[in-house]
């Protein structure tokens, strides 16, 4: 399996700093896109713990050839190692109190078969045929209410409480990830992207930009930041893109 990759993060035009992280082993097939919270300085720290023990732990496991299962239960166990790296951080400095971020890891594995490992409400979504679906679901209150039927899907993008999240790392001692894998497809597009991206692009813009003409995965990734930017731009921004290749 062969695949191209591109990423790209932007403080959108509102926020001081960004609090996005993006993790790219192009060649082990090892991505993530992490977003922080807590203020400023201590969300980017979180989220930078977040891919710096993860990105690297899983691209180790994957060398090793770990897959399937065992390929999950490791990426678990790094996932776990860096809640517990940013709760004690926390703990050591006050500013830092409250810090989290989500974290949405994808691992391409042989036997042409990805892996989704997601916590939070940045997201995982396969573009297909045309047809763009999300793979994860969001660890947000708004998703709940969506599950519940208490909400209509359309009116959760924009909805004023769409940011309080039900799931983050280094909130909670023990943390829940949800998996998703299947196979993959020659042509698939995968997308990982932090809630300013989603939030400010409804799916059928996200979906007009991954037709791209040219196929060129830094234009998708590029254009997709740019029209998030256009619509308003509220918050950070990150985008990567990973096409696989026949
Ligand atoms: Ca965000």
């Amino acid at each position: 399996m062969r695949w191209q990759y591109a990423g790209r993060s932007d403080v959108g035009k509102v926020r001081q700093g960004n609090e996005d992280a993006l993790f790219a082993d192009e060649a082990r097939g090892v991505f993530i896109v992490a977003d922080g919270m807590g203020g400023h300085v201590a969300g980017e720290v979180a989220s930078q713990i977040a891919t710096e023990m993860v990105g690297p732990g899983v691209s180790r496991a994957v060398e090793q050839g770990l897959r399937g299962e065992d390929l999950q239960e490791r990426a678990l166990e790094l996932i776990e190692e860096a809640n517990r790296a940013i709760m004690e951080r926390a703990d050591n400095e006050p500013e830092k109190r409250g810090m989290g971020t989500t974290v949405t890891l994808l691992a391409l594995m042989p036997g042409s078969r990805y892996l989704f490992q997601q916590v939070g409400d940045s997201r995982g979504y396969l573009f297909r045929d045309g047809a763009l679906t999300q793979i994860t679901r969001d660890h947000t209150v708004v998703q709940q209410q969506v599950d519940r039927g208490a909400l209509a899907p359309e009116q959760a993008r924009d909805h004023p409480l769409s940011h309080i999240l039900t799931r983050a790392l280094g909130t909670e001692f023990d943390v829940e990830t949800d998996t998703y894998s299947d196979q993959v497809k020659v042509g698939d597009i995968f997308l990982l992207c932090s809630d300013g991206l989603s939030g400010m692009l409804p799916d059928e813009e996200i979906r007009r930009i991954l037709l791209s003409p040219t196929g060129d995965v830094q234009q998708m990734a590029d254009g997709l930041v740019a029209a998030a930017n256009e619509a308003g731009g509220l918050d950070n921004i990150t985008a990567l893109v990973v096409k696989i290749l026949p």
